[in-house]
């Protein structure tokens, strides 16, 4: 049995992918949601900048000179390796870049996809290996938009699954630095699956998730399921409340 590299949950015995419709949305939604944080990152590169969210004080006084930027933003934003290199003294930050990290898979997926050609005797010879463009440019959320169009050919390879990791851990990382996470929508229906109300749309992902016991569906299912409770569900809830009030003017 062939198990999904991000979740190791059982994949269908007929796929040749290495990883799930639910995980690869939420890779999808996280290539989505990267370029979102770009301009709150360069919000936060003066020191005493920041994200300010309604009621926050303003920012007090310091003891000595600030650095003139944020190192932890600038590595970020600046260039760099898009796999972390030896640091024998320990001294290296060890954040990969985020346009070093996302152009350095697009190089990795180009250089396994495969390419045709045809010799000058008209022999077709497919081999791996090209260069990535983006016709949107070479900055991060080109590479982003880039890396989406091309997730169906990585889903079909097992490095799949550090690929998720390291997007991952990158996007944590920019939620923490611009307190931006994605927008939650809870829906009204039910789950399906465990009849809780938890099912909730999150920003950039197409998959509508419970939140309580991990049930995932299409937009389309959810409107056929909701179709079939809403409808009933609100009856007995209408039923209640006049029930309540007969018993309160009763009482
Ligand atoms: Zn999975
Ligand atoms: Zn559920």
């Amino acid at each position: 049995m062939t198990r999904c590299a991000i979740c190791s949950r059982p994949l269908p015995a007929d796929t040749d992918l290495h990883a799930c419709a639910p995980c690869l949305d939420q890779l999808r939604g996280m290539l989505a949601e990267i370029p979102r944080h770009l301009p709150l990152l360069a919000l936060l590169l003066a020191p005493t900048a920041g994200v300010r969210t309604p009621g926050a004080s303003a920012p007090t006084g310091r003891a000595h000179s600030p650095m003139p930027l944020r190192l932890d933003v600038v590595t970020l934003l600046g260039p760099g390796h898009a796999v972390q290199l030896p640091d024998p003294t320990g001294d290296q930050d060890p954040t990969v870049p985020i346009r070093p990290l996302l152009s350095g898979w697009a190089s990795y997926i180009a250089s396994q996809y495969p390419t045709v050609h045809r010799d000058p005797h008209g022999t077709v010879h497919i081999a791996p290996g090209t260069t990535p463009r983006s016709r949107f440019g070479a900055g991060p959320a080109a590479w982003c938009h880039w890396l989406a169009a091309y997730l169906p050919f990585a889903a079909s390879h097992d490095w799949i699954g550090d690929m998720y990791r390291q997007i991952d851990h990158l996007v944590r990382l920019l939620r923490s630095k611009t307190d931006r996470p994605p927008t939650r929508t809870p829906r009204n229906a039910p789950c399906p699956a465990c009849e809780a109300f938890g099912l909730v749309s999150t920003e950039g992902e197409q998959l509508i998730t419970c939140e309580a016991c991990g049930h995932r569906l299409t937009p389309a299912a959810y409107r056929e399921h909701s179709a079939a409770v809403l409808p009933p569900l609100t009856r007995l809830a209408v039923l209640f409340l006049d029930d309540r009030d007969t018993a309160r003017k009763a009482s």
